[in-house]
């Protein structure tokens, strides 16, 4: 039987997207566990605060200006991680954006930039930082920031929950691939989380119904949830840290719902 531990001392992650929401309370989490992460966004000057904020508290941390849609950048980002912090052992593949249109009005450019972003980003920087975990002696764990839009639709949400979707398929097959050198995969599927990404849709969505933003939060986002309550950045960044610290491969290749039972599987 193995026990549970919260320990990351002198493991190094890297957490995209993680100059807010999600993916900065994962980066906050797991410095306070005890790892060096790197705190990787398209906004280095935001990152660069979540990195004064870690360090304040004695942690470890490194902002890294990337885009995870560019390779140079991705693999430049996870080389300066590997450079400053010796090795990288959790990629935390989170950084996302999130566009909304039905199918007949989304612009081609639009549905290019999500899966770009959610899909290309995963890739790359998996690819990248399996270039790390693939030789070292220890093991590794990456972790895809999914949704339940990975199992359920909603409407007007083609190409995200298409490009979520799209991450449980990498997720199996890196679970598959990445046994032999004991590097696991997961999925981590919130439900709506408060965050600048979803503060952002509840205005527009009342504009859009003529509805007000109780309803929206309400009657739509929080409908089917057993509660009508919110997943916290909080629930997911303690997710992530029981998958990165988890001792054996027994949940590799899995999604892991957190949503109030909006999506129960
Ligand atoms: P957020 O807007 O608070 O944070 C997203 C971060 O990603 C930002 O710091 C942004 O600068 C960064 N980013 C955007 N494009 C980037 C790029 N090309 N390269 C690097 N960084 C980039 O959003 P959040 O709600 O914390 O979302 C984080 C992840 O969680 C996303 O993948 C999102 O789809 C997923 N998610 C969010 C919710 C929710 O309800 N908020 C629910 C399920 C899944």
């Amino acid at each position: 039987m193995t026990s549970l531990n919260q320990d990351l001392s002198g493991k190094v992650a890297l957490v995209t997207g993680s100059a807010s929401g999600i993916g900065k309370d994962i980066a906050v989490t797991f410095a306070q566990a005890g790892a060096a992460v790197g705190i990787a966004d398209i906004n280095l000057e935001a990152a660069q605060k979540t990195v004064d904020a870690i360090k304040d508290k004695g942690g470890k941390a490194l902002a890294i200006a990337m885009d995870v849609t560019s390779e140079s950048a991705v693999n430049d980002g996870v080389k300066a991680l590997v450079d400053e912090f010796g090795s990288i052992d959790i990629l935390v593949s989170n950084a996302g954006i999130q566009i909304i249109n039905p199918i007949h009005k989304l612009e081609f450019a639009d549905w290019k930039k999500m899966q770009a972003i959610h899909l290309d980003g995963a890739f790359l920087t998996t690819k990248a930082a399996l270039q790390y975990m693939y030789t070292n002696d220890n093991t590794g764990t990456v972790i895809y920031m999914g949704s339940v839009h990975s199992h359920e639709a909603s409407l007007y949400k083609a190409p995200y929950v298409t490009a979520k979707h799209g991450l449980l398929g990498l997720c199996r097959v890196l679970a598959k691939e990445g046994a032999e050198y004991n590097v696991r995969a997961h999925v981590i599927c919130p439900g709506f989380v408060k965050t600048p990404l979803v503060e952002k849709q509840i205005p527009e969505q009342a504009k859009e119904k003529g509805i007000s933003e109780e309803e929206v939060v309400n009657d739509i986002m929080l409908v089917n949830t057993v509660d009508k309550e919110f997943t916290s950045t909080e629930d997911i960044a303690q997710l992530a840290l029981f998958l990165a610290a988890f001792p054996t491969n027994v949940f590799t290749g899995q999604s892991i719902v957190a949503s109030h039972g909006w999506f129960m599987n």
